[in-house]
């Protein structure tokens, strides 16, 4: 594809057509939050559409694949990945208008929805008549489902109910040149043929856009718990967590703190933890009333070292769910900037890597909190720094590629949540072998001959 610098007059007088009025903006003021995301990068786009119908996507598609001209779908712009940054121009395509809930049916325990739909507002509505969306990325309630797909978002209680893909029985996606595929359906087993509805999650806005998907539902659990124990040392903290999964315990989510994190927490407010707490752990048990307090004694059972246990049920679990959310907002103590990784280890590499960042990091004296989901091995890294210092800014590059190597070297992966865009790409590589590199290129190929889609991201 040609990387072109704008659209032609006739070019903007198709694209009227098929988005008449505020459907369609060529406005700097209006494009300027079009050309970012939460990745930061920026890129102006050449128009911005929104689209309400299938029909628009499917004109725009046919369009752009006939004039070579690139498309960004886009939702929320949420992800931290620069995944929708329109780098290359282009028109960005957002998707918030095509926003309905089609159906919740508590017979099949599906439910069909356009990719606009706000996740939270779709678990809250599930939750209403008993049924329950599980994703649940920190981000849900402003990330839609459509952008979850797209990035296949997972969240704390992935250890137990894994990841956006688990729920995707099928989609609706138009390709670029303009035809509408359906892949899957309404059915919660289906082993014909190739998976292509599995292949569309987390493909991150490159092979389809998706205007339709039919989500899996479970029963809400009954009940639930929240835990929050606090230890000396950060690997009594990491025994509990073995313990509690050798005690046939699945926890619903599982998240481990350790001392920078304790640290950064009581200078940014109280804490609820006694002095000498140097780690903590957050276990959610979720399920039957009679299975939770079951487990929650077993639980007790093998916290022998704790110095501080605190448990809650119900409403209140908030009150512990909320120190987990204050980790973000006291980071900042430490520098008013940040990059963050969301790296993955298998579960028992899990202190070789916290010390193996810890160690990096006081390498080039930096400030760095690494906490997160314990129990599926996935952490979070964030170096704080000052980004108007340039040689911090090397130091932090060097050592979160450093971080990177030392996740590969230890079997694990560079993203558990947030994908790869634009600013895993140069490394990734690294993590792919050729022939499995060379493969994913050959399917882009397959859906999006004319390299129009999202172009430039992933590979
Ligand atoms: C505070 C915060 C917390 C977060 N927590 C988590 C977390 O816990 N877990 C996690 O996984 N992520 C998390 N994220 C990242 C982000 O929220 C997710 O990646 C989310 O799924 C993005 O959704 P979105 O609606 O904002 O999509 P966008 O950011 O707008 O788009 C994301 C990708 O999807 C593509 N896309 C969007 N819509 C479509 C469509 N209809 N068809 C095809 N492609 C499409 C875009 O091209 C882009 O590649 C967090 C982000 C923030 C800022």
């Amino acid at each position: 594809m040609n990387i072109k610098s704008s659209l032609s007059r006739s070019q903007i007088k198709a694209l009227g057509n098929i988005f008449p009025g505020d459907s369609m903006t060529l406005m700097p003021a209006e494009m300027l939050i079009y050309g970012t995301d939460a990745g930061r990068k920026f890129s102006m786009p050449w128009a911005v559409v929104r689209p309400e119908r299938v029909s628009q996507v499917q004109q725009l598609l046919r369009l752009a694949h006939e004039e070579d001209i690139p498309v960004v779908p886009r939702a929320r712009g949420t992800n931290v990945v620069s995944a929708c940054v329109p780098d290359q121009g282009g028109i960005v395509l957002s998707c918030l208008k095509m926003n309905k809930i089609l159906s919740i049916d508590p017979d099949d325990f599906t439910a069909q929805v356009q990719p606009g739909v706000i996740t939270h507002d779709l678990q809250q509505k599930a939750r209403a008549i008993g049924l329950f969306y599980p994703p649940d990325p920190a981000s849900m309630r402003v990330s839609t489902i459509g952008g979850n797909i797209a990035t296949n978002a997972g969240g704390m209680s992935a250890v137990k109910y894994g990841v956006t893909r688990d729920y995707i029985l099928g989609l609706e996606v138009v390709l670029p040149g303009g035809e509408l595929i359906r892949t899957g359906g309404r059915v919660h087993k289906n082993v014909v043929g190739l998976n292509l509805t599995s292949l569309l999650v987390g493909s991150e806005g490159t092979l389809g856009v998706i205007v339709k998907a039919w989500l899996k539902l479970l029963p809400g659990p009954e009940s639930s718990a929240t835990v929050l124990a606090c230890f000396g040392h950060e690997k009594e903290a990491l025994a509990t967590v073995r313990d509690v999964f050798r005690q046939g315990i699945l926890p619903c989510a599982m998240e481990f703190f350790p001392s920078e994190v304790i640290k950064c927490l009581a200078v940014y407010g109280p804490v609820p933890w006694p002095e000498g707490s140097k780690s903590a752990l957050i276990i959610k048990l979720d399920g039957s009333r009679e299975c939770v307090e079951r487990e929650i004694k077993k639980i007790q059972s093998v916290m022998e070292n704790v110095l501080h246990f605190d448990l809650t049920m119900g409403e209140d679990e908030d009150r512990i769910w909320e120190i987990r959310r204050l980790i973000n907002p006291a980071s900042y103590v430490l520098g008013p900037d940040k990059v963050s990784d969301d790296v993955v280890v298998p579960r028992g590499k899990i202190l070789d890597a916290i010390r193996g960042i810890r160690h990096i990091s006081k390498k080039y004296g930096l400030n760095t909190l690494a906490f997160g989901h314990v129990g599926d091995g996935n952490i979070h890294v964030n170096f704080m720094y000052d980004a108007s210092d340039q040689n911090r800014q090397k130091d932090v590059e060097r050592s979160r590629q450093e971080v990177l190597r030392l996740i590969l070297d230890l079997g694990g992966s560079m993203s558990g949540e947030h994908g790869v865009g634009l600013s895993k790409k140069p490394f990734i590589s690294w993590q792919l072998g050729p022939g499995e590199l060379e493969i994913m290129r050959k399917v882009k190929k397959v859906f999006d001959p004319g390299n129009i889609l999202n172009p430039g991201k992933v590979w």
